[in-house]
């Protein structure tokens, strides 16, 4: 590990500070990712600025839209009484990634900007466009058990491991940023990006900007809501697939539905189009097959993760038998 600096600041305009003049500065808030980074010589910045005590740690309720701090730790959001109230799909999906103690550190902040985990990643004797662009990619030919089905490229095929930004994207997230040129809200759809012919980045976000707070509009799907995830491992593993689902139902008709799965592309996925076949419609184990066909189209699988073509579908259906509460 090289050695680096530590500074503590106390207000976001010092952070920003901090990182518009030292371009290797990084970010700390609970560690769990980025000092694993630098352990392994993936990442190594030469400062680290302390960003746990920028008043970021609250959640706050506007009737049922929620407000929740950059800093506020995994483990609080979770078991907090509005979040499960208003948005339990969040709570869900925070509650099945990594463990207790993890959780207890994580950040909502650091959970937004986990890196992959793509393994080639965290090897540096191997070629990997992310951690050094242009130097190819290690995946495409080699173990890609855990890799992408959706909006890959061919300089990366990773995907985003989290599973809270699977809730965050279903449930149109906004996410507050400060930077240089001020505040401004990004949508969740659009923070995560595809890897392209940058698979170096990971998110829209500037170099020198902070996320102070995520945004969760109030909505009416807290009573049907399920986040399913298929792993190696009970816990302590990320997902080989999962799906968020939740929906407005009036007797058995779907108002209003939302659908993204994770494990599967460089950023949450939504699943636009299987969400528009249903709306309308009876929750059915037909609609759902059907929608999860839709779902599916445009899906294609590498050497080792063509399993992903069948487990994708049969979890997104799974996971809607479970929300609608249908038996069939
Ligand atoms: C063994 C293990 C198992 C895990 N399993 C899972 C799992 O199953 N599912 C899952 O979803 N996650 C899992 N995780 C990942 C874990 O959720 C993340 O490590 C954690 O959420 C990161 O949060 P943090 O606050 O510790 O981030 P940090 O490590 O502090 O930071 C991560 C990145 O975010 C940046 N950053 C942090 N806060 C901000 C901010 N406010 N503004 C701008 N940049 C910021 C940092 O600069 C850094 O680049 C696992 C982790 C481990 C170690
Ligand atoms: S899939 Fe992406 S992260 Fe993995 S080796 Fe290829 S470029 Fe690197």
């Amino acid at each position: 590990m090289n050695n680096f600096q530590y500074t503590r600041v106390s207000s976001p305009a010092a952070a920003i500070a901090e990182l518009s003049k030292d371009p290797t500065a990084k970010l700390v808030a609970g560690g769990t990712n980025l000092i694993d980074l630098m352990k392994y010589g993936v990442m190594a910045p030469d400062k680290l600025v302390d960003i746990n005590h920028l008043g970021f740690n609250e959640i706050k309720k506007d009737n049922g839209t929620l407000h929740i701090g950059a800093t506020v730790r995994n483990a609080v959001a979770s078991g907090n009484a509005d979040v499960l109230k208003y948005q339990p799909l969040l709570s869900q999906a925070m509650l099945s990634g990594a463990s207790p103690q993890l959780r207890n550190k994580a950040t909502m902040g650091g959970n937004l900007l986990q890196r992959t985990r793509c393994g080639y990643f965290y090897d540096i004797s191997a070629p990997c466009n992310k951690r050094e662009p242009g130097s190819g990619c290690s995946a495409i030919e080699g173990y890609n058990r855990m890799h992408a089905i959706f909006g890959a490229s061919d300089t990366c095929i990773a995907v985003n491991p989290s599973d809270m930004n699977v809730a965050l994207v279903a449930l149109d997230a906004i996410i507050m940023v400060a930077g240089p040129k001020g505040n401004r809200k990004i949508p969740m759809a659009d923070f995560h990006r595809l890897p392209g012919t940058h698979p170096e980045l990971d998110t829209t976000l500037d170099k020198k900007e902070i996320i102070t707070g995520i945004v969760i509009p109030d909505n009416h799907l807290a009573a049907h809501s399920t986040y399913l995830k298929v792993r190696d491992r009970a816990s302590y593993a990320f997902a080989l697939i999962s799906v968020a689902a939740t929906m407005d139902l009036e007797g058995s008709t779907i108002k209003d539905v939302r659908l993204a799965m994770g494990g599967v592309a460089h950023k949450p996925w939504r699943l636009t189009a299987a969400e528009e076949f249903l709306k309308g419609k009876t929750a059915s184990l037909e609609n759902f097959n059907q929608a999860a066909e839709i779902a599916m189209k445009g899906a294609k699988a590498y050497e080792f993760n063509a399993f992903k073509l069948k487990l994708a579908p049969n979890t997104m259906v799974q996971a809607l038998k479970t929300a609608s509460g249908i038996k069939a």
